[in-house]
């Protein structure tokens, strides 16, 4: 099907094999079309999460489920730790085409739904979304490489995820590396109610429990992990591996240096391949 989006050529993406191509006139239009009607999905999204009836009742939570199946034309997204989220940002700068660029507007969930906490400005879109959301929404602004990276390392320090958006299930539609919370992101509350938007990255946690100081004394990855994957037992903190996504923010503050992030075994790289992300900071 792709090659028929691909008919027209207009705007940039990456392709299949991590290189960065021109974009199909309605695969791009399809996008415009979709970032103009994102502030009602939104809406929509936080309207179901914030009723009992869509999160705890049987019939409810499977209309959320259905809403978050629509992702099959609607974003998703895959979880990355920042150096994967850097090494995509470095691809994207070195690209060749002059117009194939980042930019950066205001968390689109915060401004749809008017809760504002900082920091605000974290939309980071890349490629076709950045000029899409550059031709279409005047906060967005151009950003050069080195301060994308800093603010990678912000955004971790903030504890956010990070996450790389894609449109229609296809791997070649990344358009924005959004960094996310559990309180306000849409995508993160439908992924923890019924376990549908994200999917799990790459990479994930692994734990020397000899080493954890504990919940008393640290508890940094109780407080940072946004999917629920650690519990408190027994005086340390135990890590759920098959609920890690692998954004590597328990790892980065371990204070006990307990943690680091190991490949995901059987990640299937369907949505974003392992070589678009591999960087030696994790090997
Ligand atoms: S998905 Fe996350 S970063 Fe993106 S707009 Fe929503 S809250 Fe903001
Ligand atoms: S962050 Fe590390 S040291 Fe702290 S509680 Fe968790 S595993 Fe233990
Ligand atoms: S356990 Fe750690 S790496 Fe895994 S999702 Fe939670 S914070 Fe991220």
């Amino acid at each position: 099907m792709l090659w028929l989006f691909s008919f027209f050529l207009f705007g940039h993406l990456f392709t299949a094999s991590g290189e960065v191509a021109e974009v199909g006139r309605l695969h791009y239009w399809t996008h415009a079309a979709y970032a103009k009607l994102e502030p009602a999905v939104i809406r929509l999204a936080d309207f179901m999460l914030r009723r009992a009836f869509f999160t705890q009742n049987p019939v409810g939570r499977r209309l959320l489920w259905l809403l978050s199946w629509t992702n099959l034309l609607l974003p998703h997204g895959v979880v990355i730790p920042t150096p994967a989220a850097a090494r995509l940002l470095r691809d994207i700068a070195g690209a060749p085409e002059a117009e194939a660029h980042i930019a950066i507007g205001p968390c689109v969930c915060q401004k749809n739904l008017e809760r504002f906490r900082e920091p605000v400005e974290k939309d980071i879109t890349v490629l076709y979304g950045a000029e899409i959301y550059r031709r279409f929404f005047p906060e967005y602004r151009r950003l050069d490489l080195d301060e994308a990276l800093d603010l990678l390392k912000k955004f971790n320090q903030a504890g956010l995820t990070p996450v790389a958006e894609f449109l229609m299930q296809s791997g070649q539609w990344m358009f924005v590396l959004c960094h996310c919370d559990q309180e306000v992101c849409c995508p993160t509350r439908i992924y923890n109610a019924v376990g549908r938007s994200l999917y799990p990255g790459p990479y994930q946690a692994r734990q020397d429990p000899k080493k954890c100081l504990g919940p008393e004394v640290c508890g940094l990855c109780l407080k940072r992990c946004h999917f629920h994957a650690n519990r408190a037992e027994a005086g340390r903190a135990v890590l759920e591996e098959g609920q890690c996504l692998g954004c590597g923010l328990c790892v980065t503050t371990c204070r006990g240096k307990a943690r680091k992030l190991v490949r995901r075994p059987g990640y299937s790289g369907r949505l974003l391949p392992f070589a678009r992300v591999q960087t030696p900071e994790l090997d």
